[in-house]
Order: structure tokens, then sequence, then C-alpha cells
């Protein structure tokens, strides 16, 4: 399993268990060269999706790559491994739930910012502008803009 912090195709299993009433395996790794830590689950999927992306050309759903760039965007924030595995869960379900067995990339994104949004200001903006993928400033600057930071905890 690769490190999804610095890319080390070496990194070590620490722990193994049975997580979501045995639904799954929840193994903690670590990474000998950035020592990060992280964890990562093995299941069954239950269904199989299929991605359109922007250009039209049809992949395969990634559960993994969506956990990565969750976890890209939480980065040294203050969520805890096991709430962004929930979060990756909540958002599969909801893509099954949808009944569809092709859903854009644009949609998953969109729920990913829904959620984030939620979660962590911080996080939402990192990931919204890898995924909007601004390419001009001015649009970046109207996407600050519309952003709440009035209320809530600064500190
Ligand atoms: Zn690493």
């Amino acid at each position: 399993m690769r490190c999804p912090f610095c890319g080390s195709e070496d990194t070590q299993v620490k722990d193994s268990r049975p997580a979501d009433d045995g639904a799954a395996i929840r193994r903690r790794r670590s990474c000998p060269s950035c020592g990060a830590r992280f964890t990562t689950f093995e299941r069954v999927t239950l269904r199989e999706l299929t991605v359109v992306k922007s250009d039209q050309r049809r992949v395969p759903f990634d559960r993994d790559k969506l956990a990565r760039s969750i976890r890209i965007a939480l980065r040294k924030r203050p969520v805890d491994e096991d709430r962004i595995e929930r979060i990756v869960n909540g958002i599969q379900r909801r893509l099954e739930a949808e009944g569809e067995s092709e859903i854009t990339s644009r949609a998953i994104g969109e729920m990913v910012m829904e959620t984030l949004k939620e979660l962590d200001q911080v996080a939402y903006v990192r990931f919204a502008s890898v995924y909007r993928n601004f390419g001009e400033a001015g649009d970046f600057r109207a996407f600050l803009g519309s952003l709440d930071f009035g209320d809530g905890n600064k500190g």
C-alpha cells in the first residue's frame, strides 16, 4: 500500500482488526519514509459504480482515490482517521443509494465539497480549489467571497 502522503511504496501494517461488525478489516499502517500513520479498510464493494469524467471517459469508481483526496484535503486538520472513514462511507452509501450505475465525477466532487463545507472550511477550500481547478484568480476570489467566515470559531 503506497503512502498517501509521500508516495513511498514501503509502508508497514502495525495492526489489523475487524471493523463495521466484521464487514471490513481495519489496518493501521505507518510509513518509515515520512513517519505518517494512516488507516486502511478492506471491504466488499456492494455495487460496481462507473464514474463519467468531464471528458466523457468512463472509469470504475475508486473508493481509495476518493478517500485519498479527502485525506489530503484534511491533512493536519483536527479530524481523525475514523471520522474520515465514516465520511467516505457516507459518500459511498449516498452514491449507491442513488440507484444509478453511472455517476458524474462532478456529482461526486459536489458531494465531497458539501460534506467538507460542514466539517472543516480549510479542508473545503483546499479540496474545492483543486477540484474546481480555478483558471482565473477572479473566480477564486469570488469563490472565497462566497464562504461564510463571519460566524463560528476562528481559533
Ligand atoms: Zn510517507
